[in-house]
This record gives C-alpha cells, sequence and structure tokens, in this order.
C-alpha cells in the first residue's frame, strides 16, 4: 500500500485530506514524497509561525529535548516558568495554566469562568457563558457546546448546559442575556476563522467590554487562532483596546509541537487551587521551550512586517478578477472568490501553491515570516487561479 491507501485505511476518516503527502520544508517552502515544490500560505493552520523547520525553535526544543522532555508537574521546570513569566509580562495577564491544544485552553477557561460564578455565589445557578453565533471554540464536547455553530453540534447530543448564543454583531443579544443574572462570562473570537474570517467590529466590542463590566461578567478572547502575532498584534484583543479576563491560545505559540495556554487575568487569578484542574503533558519542557523561541521574536519590526505583508496582499487582490471581497487582519485573511474555494485550493496546489478555506472562503495563513519573494510568486499564482 502507498501512504494514501494505508492512511486511508487505518486512519479514522475525520479529515479531507488534499492528495499530497508531505516530507520536508524550511521556511515556507515544502516538499512532496515526488520532491515537488509549494508554497505554503498555511502554515498547518496558523501552527508553523515561522515556517517549517526554524532553524531557532529547532535549536531551542532539541537543546530541551536533549536535557529533559518530559517530567510531571509534580516538579518544576525552567521554560514552563520562563513562558508565564513572558506572557504576563506582556499581556498583563497574572497567571498561566498550560494544556496541549486550543479545545483544552478553552475547556480550562470554561472551568475558571464557572468556579468563579460558584465561588462568587456559592451555587452553580450563576454559571452560564455567552458565545457568539458563528464561533468556533474546539471540538471536545463542552468546547463544541460553546460553539455556536449547529452543524457541528448535529449527531453529538447530549451537550453539557451552560451555554447561550448571542449575535456577533448586535450586542443587544448579549445584554438581554446578561439581564437575566445568570450569567458569568462571555466568550469571544476576535476574528471568527472558522467561521469564515469574520473580524468584531470595534463598535460591537465597546458594547460587549461595557456590558460585561456592568453586569460583572468575565471576558473571555479565544485567541486560539488569532493570537501570537498573526493579525499583526500579539494578540488580536490589543487592536481593541480593552484588557480581558481570560485569553486563550495555542496554535501558533507552539510553532508546530502542541501547546495550549489559559492566561489568567486579576479576577481568576487564584480561581484554581491544588487539584482543581491538571494535565499531564500541560508545560512540557519542550513545548515550552520551543515556545518561549516563538514568543520572544514576535517584536514590534516583526508584527510590523506582519501588518505590511497583510498590505500586499491586499493590495494586489482588491479589485482583482475574481476576487469578490477580502477580510481580515494581518495574515489572517479570508478571500470571497467567484470561484468555489475548493477549486482555488485544487488549481493552486497543482500550481505548487498551499491555500486553505474557511467556510464559502479562501483563508490564507502564511508563515509570518515568509520571504517577500516567495510571498509575490504565491500571490501571483493565487491571482492567475482566481482569474480563470
Ligand atoms: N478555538 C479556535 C478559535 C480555533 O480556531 C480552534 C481550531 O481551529 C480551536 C479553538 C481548537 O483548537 P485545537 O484544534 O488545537 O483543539
Amino acid at each position: 500500500m502507498n501512504i494514501f491507501e494505508k492512511d486511508q485505511t487505518y486512519v479514522a476518516s475525520t479529515y479531507g485530506r488534499n492528495p499530497v503527502a508531505l516530507v520536508s520544508g524550511k521556511g515556507a517552502l515544502l516538499r512532496d514524497v515526488n520532491g515537488k515544490e509549494y508554497i505554503d500560505l498555511g502554515s498547518g493552520i496558523a501552527v508553523n509561525t515561522f515556517g517549517a523547520a526554524d532553524d531557532e525553535w529547532v535549536s531551542a526544543v532539541t537543546a530541551q529535548l536533549n536535557s529533559l522532555q518530559h517530567i510531571s508537574n509534580l516538579y518544576y521546570t525552567s521554560p514552563c516558568a520562563q513562558l508565564a513569566e513572558m506572557l504576563c509580562q506582556r499581556t498583563g495577564m497574572k497567571k498561566v495554566f498550560f494544556s496541549n491544544s486550543g479545545a483544552e485552553s478553552n475547556e480550562c477557561a470554561i472551568k475558571a469562568a464557572r468556579r468563579y460564578a460558584c465561588l462568587k455565589h456559592g451555587d452553580m445557578e450563576h454559571s452560564r457563558i455567552i458565545t457568539l453565533k458563528n464561533s468556533f471554540h474546539g471540538r471536545t464536547i463542552t468546547t463544541l457546546a460553546a460553539t455556536g455553530q449547529d452543524s457541528f453540534h448535529t449527531d453529538f447530543g447530549p451537550f453539557p448546559e451552560g451555554f447561550a448564543y448571542a449575535s456577533p454583531t448586535d450586542a443587544s443579544e448579549i445584554r438581554a442575556l446578561a439581564a437575566n443574572g445568570d450569567c458569568t462570562a462571555v466568550m469571544m473570537e476576535m476574528i471568527q476563522g472558522e467561521g469564515g474570517v469574520y473580524p468584531l467590529e470595534p463598535d460591537f466590542v465597546n458594547e460587549v467590554v461595557s456590558i460585561a463590566r456592568e453586569y460583572d461578567l468575565l471576558i473571555i478572547v479565544d485567541e486560539v487562532q488569532t493570537g501570537n502575532g498573526r493579525t499583526g498584534r500579539l494578540y488580536a484583543y490589543m487592536d481593541y483596546g480593552f484588557q480581558p479576563d481570560i485569553v486563550t491560545t495555542a496554535k501558533g505559540i507552539g510553532g508546530g509541537l502542541p501547546i495550549g495556554v489559559t492566561m489568567l487575568g486579576e479576577k481568576v487569578k487564584d480561581v484554581f487551587t491544588p487539584g482543581t484542574h491538571g494535565s499531564t503533558f500541560g508545560g512540557n519542557p519542550v513545548a515550552c521551550a520551543g515556545a518561549v523561541s516563538i514568543l520572544s521574536r514576535l517584536d514590534n519590526a516583526l508584527l510590523a512586517d506582519v501588518r505590511a505583508k497583510h498590505d500586499y496582499i491586499v493590495s494586489e487582490l482588491s479589485g482583482a478578477k475574481g476576487v469578490k471581497g477580502i477580510y481580515g487582519k494581518g495574515l489572517m485573511l479570508g478571500i470571497e472568490t467567484d470561484k468555489p474555494a475548493k477549486e482555488v485550493i485544487a488549481q493552486c496546489m497543482e500550481k505548487g501553491v498551499l491555500v486553505l478555506s474557511a467556510k464559502t472562503r479562501v483563508r490564507l495563513l502564511p508563515p509570518l515570516n515568509i520571504d517577500m519573494e516567495l510571498l509575490k510568486k504565491a500571490i501571483a499564482v493565487l491571482k492567475d487561479v482566481l482569474a480563470c
């Protein structure tokens, strides 16, 4: 059996894979089993922040691998403490819980918000969490319940209670839910990624923040996809001028290794006590050493470069043939196209460029440090595909 046959026979059929088997890469260039090269505009879905086999990340990870790969959360390790300190210093958050994925980082946020409500009210009647319609928060049963898209719920019930879905454009629905008095938090992505790359409007967010302050709702921001420089800010909420109570992230902070991060602000920093939450691999020193190397390079110059690359892509594609609209920030872009996104993906792949989709839109999530010449080449290919 070849790779495709073996995978189709033995791997659970949860993914619609493309007919390409990738073996290696450097930066934004990937190579398949036949030696064909691709320019990567997907970064493993916003994970490979500095592309494939990035030298600094590889050496941080291998140095840690060669000294200690894992030791459990019964003991201290330096990369875990160092990463938590860096995250708190750069966000103003107070404490960090580490896990292994975006879904788990949201599970932790949900547990923190519920425990905050229970400790405050002395009961479990005030623990509801408002999430937004068209949101995506993960694939575990509870984060699926938090996800405000019916299509993800089909066939997987019963779901845990305690979520209410509100409009991502009209804050009056959130106000009405908050006024019921049984909610503890509102949870949102600043750009709905899996929902099709829909940025929240600043006026909407301002209104949500003022409702949250009025009713003492915690603000949970899911930065699993938008975080770690992806939108041209360290975290996307930083564009909106408020301080969240909980921030979750994963994907790009790991640079290619699994890690989940839940940052806890002043109100919830002590909500967990020993035994109330945990994870065998959370805070793994290898993943954390890699993340320290990623985070230390997300400086102002890099973020400005991300915004400049955004401007380049938008200037190339706006008004181009076959393009109906471009959405998103930084290097997280959704393109509404005349052609179905699936066709665009297949034709770009044929011509050596990997792009993604999000609902009806073509989605671009290139490595943040993609070489400008490669980016130009890839956008020229995409333009050609969209035009014919
Ligand atoms: N939250 C958001 C906003 C996401 O985009 C994703 C994944 O795409 C998740 C949560 C789930 O992350 P993971 O697949 O790492 O569990």
